[in-house]
């Protein structure tokens, strides 16, 4: 539709064909048909053949097509042959990888796709934003991502950012009055609100005028967003080794090409050799083994409550060092009770009042006019600090709506945890009247007089004092205040921010707000993984601290602070205390960005949640910004690499868990993939240099790296998940995964399999035909390695972890096993593969010699790695807090 700007509100609900209960789903059905689904175009998909073809763009499978080409040439057409089929069937598998990575990944994007709230058949619900159709009502509020162009059609002092469409950064204040004028721009256009803008403030209701790419953000952007992953930075840093290995591995071929040539053999084979070579060293799989384990691992987490929104955040989660977690709903359960009000000078029970004292029952009045939540009879809807309150209010035969019936809301400033405010206006007794509720500080701060049963006098110091104390004695309790305040206005106006002063206090409603169940142990496990847990919240600071208390977050050496506190400190000065500190209170989310970025300059790696849309700096600062599923804001979710689907602090530190365990089986496949070619290289060098026949077909190593090594490597990224990973301390973000250990052990196991496949070659060679040596050195490397799959399991001993406990082991082991076994066994794949029959004793022989590595470094494992030693256990911990 177009100029809605210019007519009224009606005037665009009666041209849209939309009645005050919305469209049904009858028009919805027929809309969409006409107009299609509210998206935009996203950029193409490859589709199988395009994901194939990218296959060859692989060095190492050009250098292998180039072979076989140069081998085809030099008379060796069966040599060329197998190179081609074995480089088809790993396209092949490839190509199967990659789709199945794309299918887990956009899988999970579904999960957490954008939704908008509607008014449908007279129900306000929430759908998908891509079924939003033109004539759909909308309710924004501030945090909600707007998925459509749309006609203000009721405002409640709304803001939002358009700066996606205007460049602009500053809110817009937004009208639902008609707007006259042609060529109006974007940014003037006040009454309407366009896609891909958000609600920074207030609340609105619009009717859609323009939906996918007629709307104002489809026409200047015709494609999405590059929605593309990003590759992470352990798949860079691999596939930046594999380039630089390449090409040193090149130049080394090339010397023993010409080394050999010198020595008088062949051209054929001397070019063979260098082949073989460079087949043996180049690690072909590890950036899509990386891939595939981490895809399959997002989807383990998805089914555990942690939807994963950047491929990355999975690696650098197994390093998160601090984790800054929000309070309510994360650590607690957000099932907020009332217990105590303080009224009239007195603390009262929540049992114990009496509705026909006049003012405990203007308290009760008080808190459900300002507040939106609703207590229905099977349902509860709102703010669960608010739902307390109708929750109170019912308990005594007051419902909400009836009040708000009788004293209708006139207008509102809404909650914002900036101001930690919020005031409505109502016409009570003929007195237009604004009652605010919030904080104490905020409200004591605003207030000058006192309502009690004697009237309305002076609020003095000393009551100042004496309701602090009362504060203080609930926030002990680990109680959350709300303080309740009112002013009468002289004239029916909409109100602003400073109206919010000149108050008379009332009263206290306290509420408790229990920690869940889960957070005590979450927390001590996080201890105990070299995690520090740090709460960050808009309550008080004793409330705060006495729930901190109770899950072990804050202990007696550290401090709690506030966000006053905090603006006192410089950027160096907080960076020195910061370790210190393990709450902090009446923060707002600006302080939220300081802190992150105070540990992160101390070299940690932090974890941030939030929830609303002024979270989202903070969340993006963060290295893992963590958004709630079910309280977060879309922007919020937009921001974060991490959504919670249960809002759980619990689930933070299983992701955690889950970080370090992928990171760890990724690292056993690349040492499983690594010193299997290792053992390859030796081989081949040592054979070059010790004047020895090539002990190698390049279909050899082919047939082992591309075929019976790629299943074991996947198997092992499958491990399951171990729990002792919570018993060590963090992993160094910086510190490459090629450390000097790892490597060291690579050389070594590389080198038992290189020299028991060597020794299998000097035994084969005993038998005067150098294509029986070789088929003994290829089976031994190709044996040893699936049985060093084993070995790769984990850093302990596989009769410590479970001989059988990753049936995926089993299954590569068998179809390695099998093939290895077919091809020498029949006789038209013998000739395929270059190998020869073998006798029984050469066979048992390979068999023995490709079993010692395996035992070898299982007994070195059973009795000289102890991981499970110096081992704390949470229990400990939690038992060490009480
Ligand atoms: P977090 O989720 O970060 O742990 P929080 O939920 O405790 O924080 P806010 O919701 O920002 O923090 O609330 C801060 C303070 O604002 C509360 O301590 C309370 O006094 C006040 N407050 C909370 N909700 C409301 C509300 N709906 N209306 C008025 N005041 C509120």
């Amino acid at each position: 539709m177009k100029e809605a700007y210019k007519k009224s509100a009606q005037e665009v609900m009666e041209s849209l064909k939309v009645t005050s209960e919305g469209l049904n789903n009858e028009e919805v059905e027929k809309r969409r048909k006409e107009q299609g689904f509210n998206e935009l175009n996203e950029g193409k998909k490859k589709n199988t053949i395009q994901v194939f073809g990218e296959q060859f763009k692989d060095l190492l499978v050009l250098i292998l097509l180039g072979a076989a080409v140069i081998s085809m040439f030099l008379g060796n057409e069966e040599s060329a042959l197998v190179i081609f089929s074995v480089v088809i069937l790993n396209a092949i598998l490839g190509t199967a990888q990659h789709i199945k990575a794309e299918k887990s990944l956009s899988s999970l994007k579904a999960l957490s796709a954008p939704i908008a709230r509607v008014l449908r058949n007279g129900e306000k619900v929430e759908i998908p934003s891509r079924e939003v159709v033109v004539g759909d009502i909308l309710y924004l509020e501030a945090g909600d991502y707007v998925s459509a162009d749309g006609r203000i059609i009721e405002n409640f002092s709304l803001q939002v950012n358009e700066s996606s469409l205007t460049g602009e950064s500053e809110s817009v204040v937004k009208t639902e009055e008609v707007i006259d004028g042609d060529n109006v721009s974007i940014g003037d256009m006040k009454n309407m609100v366009f896609a891909g803008s958000f609600v920074t403030y207030g609340r609105a209701a619009a009717v859609v005028t323009n939906i996918g790419m007629d709307t104002e953000i489809g026409k200047v952007a015709s494609l999405l967003e590059n929605t593309k992953q990003k590759k992470t930075p352990l798949q860079i840093s691999l596939d930046d080794f594999g380039k630089k290995l390449a090409s040193i591995i090149l130049i080394i071929s090339a010397l023993i090409f010409i080394l050999n040539m010198y020595r008088g053999y062949e051209v054929i084979d001397s070019f063979m050799f260098a082949v073989a070579l460079a087949v043996a060293a180049i690690p072909e799989a590890l950036s899509s083994i990386v891939t595939i384990v981490l895809a399959l691992g997002t989807q383990k987490m998805a089914k555990e409550n942690a939807i994963i929104r950047k491929l990355q955040a999975v690696e650098s989660l197994g390093s998160v060092s601090v984790i800054c977690s929000d309070k309510t709903g994360t650590l607690t359960q957000n099932k907020m009770t009332a217990k105590k009000i303080y009224i009239d000078e007195k603390i009262m029970d929540i049992e114990n009042l009496d509705l026909s004292n006049t003012m405990e029952k203007k308290l009760v009045l008080m808190s459900l006019l300002c507040s939106d939540a609703i207590s229905g009879e099977d349902k509860e809807i709102g703010d669960p600090t608010e739902i307390a309150l109708t929750n109170l209010g019912r308990k005594y035969n007051l419902r909400e709506i009836d009040v708000r019936e009788m004293y209708p809301r006139i207008c509102e400033i809404p909650f914002d945890s900036d101001r930690k405010l919020m005031s409505t206006v109502h016409k009570i007794e003929n007195q237009i009247t604004m009652i605010t509720k919030g904080a104490l500080d905020v409200i004591l701060e605003r207030a000058v007089k006192i309502c009690t049963s004697d009237g309305v006098r002076e609020l003095t110091y000393k009551d100042k004092e004496e309701i602090k104390k009362v504060n203080e004695n609930f926030s002990k309790k680990g109680l959350r205040v709300l303080a309740f305040a009112y002013r009468n206005l002289n004239e029916n106006k909409e109100i602003t921010l400073k109206d919010e002063e000149d108050l008379i206090f009332v009263g206290l409603i306290s509420m408790i707000d229990p920690p869940r169940e889960e957070s005590q142990k979450a927390v001590a496990e996080c201890i105990s993984a070299g995690i520090k847990p740090i709460m960050i919240t808009g309550d008080h600071k004793i409330t705060a601290s006495a729930i901190a208390k109770q899950i072990g977050i804050l202990k007696n050496e550290d401090e709690a602070m506030e966000g006053y506190e905090l603006d006192r400190l410089s950027d160096e000065e907080l960076k020195e205390k910061v370790d210190k500190v393990s709450v902090y209170a009446r923060v707002s989310p600006e302080h939220k960005i300081r802190i992150v970025r105070a540990w992160q300059e101390k070299g940690n790696v932090v974890a941030m949640t939030g929830d609303g849309v002024n979270d989202a700096p903070a969340l993006k600062q963060a290295d893992i910004g963590i958004s709630m599923g079910i309280t977060g804001t879309e922007v919020a979710k937009d921001a974060a690499s991490m959504v919670l689907t249960d809002d759980n602090f619990a689930t933070i530190v299983k992701a955690i868990s889950n970080g370090r365990n992928i990171y760890n089986n990724i690292k056993n496949s690349i040492k499983f993939l690594l010193s299997g070619n290792t053992a390859g290289i030796m081989a081949v060098l040592y054979a070059a240099l010790a004047s020895l026949p090539n002990p190698f077909a390049a279909v050899h190593l082919l047939f082992i790296n591309l075929l019976t090594d790629s299943l074991p490597a996947i198997a092992l990224g499958l491990e399951p998940h171990k729990s002792s990973v919570m018993e060590g301390k963090p992993r160094n973000i910086n510190k490459s995964i090629l450390s000097k250990d790892f490597v060291y052990e690579i050389v070594v196991e590389g080198f038992l399999i290189a020299a028991c496949t060597m020794i299998a070659f000097k035994l084969g060679l005993q038998s005067g035909n150098t294509n029986i040596a070789s088929t003994m050195a290829f089976a031994t490397l190709c044996m040893a390695r699936l049985f060093h799959g084993f070995n790769c399991r984990s850093r302990e001993s596989i009769f410590k972890i479970g001989i059988f406990s990753n049936k995926y082991a089993w299954i590569a082991f068998g179809i390695g096993t099998l093939f290895l076994n077919s091809v020498l066994l029949f006789e038209p794949l013998r000739g395929i593969i270059q190998v020869e029959k073998l006798t029984v004793n050469q066979y048992a022989a390979f068999y023995v010699l490709a079993f010692i590595p395996f035992t070898v470094i299982q007994l070195y494992k059973f009795f000289f790695v102890k991981t499970s030693e110096g081992r704390v256990h949470y229990n400990e911990v939690i038992n060490a807090n009480n």
